[in-house]
């Protein structure tokens, strides 16, 4: 194993080197007047990211998983009613876990590929007219099969309903790296972890409430003590933390949320799509498809490359991991096998874009797939070369 090449993984992603000191710190005590200085600019920091200025921001030690129970558990009653689609691996265990949650799910099958059928949610939730739907949850890029879906179209589907149920939206590996309004798109709930596009280490579950969502909160009776953001909520002002706040994460969040702030939003998202691109094109030289089905669909944090009928694609990710060092993404759940996934979210550059195609092409080739050498790199250069 070599720690020297870039992780072509989804999440966690690359760290920056400015971003690894910061979280490597010296013990020190989360009751003194400098964890106020650590936690009140990494708040804030996470506000303007989010794009929120109505919205209250909350952090736990935990992942984006534990986010996606933060959500529910401050919002909703054991018996709710909430819509979701599924279309993929992360869509599906939000779902399960608000099964598992006693919610009852009615849940919209779409194939993985696609993304949430805004229309079809409006003709459910103008259906619902005692409005037993609760909340909608979204999630904003499905990082199993590389599909973003249009989160201003989930709201604008509730608005023309006129439906009051609250929006949560999952935007683990969106936030800071795609376009993401809380506030513009009428968020309530909006949920991500510090590993992905903030490029941390894994170990904060980041989530973002609405004035709408917090309202929720005294009626929600479903089961919480961990997660129960009054307590945060409570001890924020003073800069306290309900337990044992992780300090050197906290650190490392203000620090990454100042750089993307530095860098602008805009710029940032820009970098991302031209990354993307530039490996799409790779992999539209190599005669292959991505499991997005089409364009406006096509994720720029990650890309799900599939492989031909009968082709092991996890055999490729093991290999290209056990012989050039070089981690790619595997196929989860319904796409198994199926596709592997090159992502490219947070600190990644042209240059390392291309190392991820040329590695890809290696192992692809050992694995005796006809992709001519060098084609997808080819292709790459030419876009990063008349780019940016
Ligand atoms: C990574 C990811 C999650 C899960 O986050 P963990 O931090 O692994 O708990 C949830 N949703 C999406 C879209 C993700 O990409």
């Amino acid at each position: 194993m070599t720690y020297q090449n870039p992780v072509f993984i989804p999440g966690p992603t690359n760290m920056p080197e400015v971003l690894r000191r910061a979280v490597d710190m010296p013990t020190m005590d989360h009751r003194s007047a400098a964890f106020a200085e650590i936690l009140q600019p990494a708040l804030a920091g996470v506000k303007q990211v989010l794009r929120t200025e109505t919205g209250e921001v909350f952090l736990f030690p935990s992942t984006g998983t534990g986010g996606w129970e933060t959500a529910i558990s401050n919002t909703l009653n054991a018996g709710d009613t909430v819509l979701a689609a599924r279309n993929g691996m992360f869509s599906h265990k939000w779902i399960d876990m608000c099964r598992r949650h006693g919610l009852n799910v009615v849940q919209v099958d779409v194939p993985w590929g696609e993304g949430i059928p805004a229309a079809r949610f409006e003709e459910i939730l103008t259906g619902d007219r005692s409005h037993e739907i609760k909340a909608v949850l979204a999630t904003h890029n499905e990082t199993a099969t590389g599909v973003v879906s249009d989160i201003a179209a989930v709201r604008a589907a509730m608005d023309a309903a006129a439906h009051p149920a609250l929006l949560l939206v999952d935007g683990v590996s969106s936030i800071g790296s795609m376009d993401f309004q809380m506030d513009a798109w009428g968020v309530d709930v909006a949920v991500t972890g510090s590993q992905k596009g903030f490029m941390l280490p894994a170990g904060l579950a980041i989530v973002g409430f609405s004035q709408k969502a917090l309202e929720m909160v005294e009626a929600a009776a479903l089961p919480r003590t961990y997660f129960d953001i009054r307590d945060m909520r409570g001890a924020y002002p003073s800069s306290g933390f309900p337990y044992t706040p992780p300090v050197g994460l906290i650190n490392g969040l203000k620090v990454a949320s100042e750089m993307l702030l530095a860098e602008g939003l805009a710029a940032v998202f820009a970098r991302h799509a031209r990354i993307a691109e530039g490996v799409r094109r790779g992999v539209a030289a190599w005669g292959m498809t991505l499991c997005a089905r089409r364009p406006e669909l096509y994720s720029n944090s990650v890309s799900a490359i599939l492989t031909p009928e009968g082709f092991d694609a996890n055999a490729l990710v093991a290999h290209a991991a056990s012989r050039y060092g070089v981690a790619y993404g595997a196929g989860l759940g319904d796409v198994a096998g199926k596709l592997f996934r090159i992502g490219h979210l947070g600190m990644l550059s042209e240059a390392q874009a291309l190392l991820g195609l040329a590695v890809a092409e290696m192992a692809m080739a050992d694995m005796g797939l006809a992709v001519p050498m060098g084609a997808g790199v080819a292709a790459a250069q030419a876009f990063y070369r008349s780019e940016g």
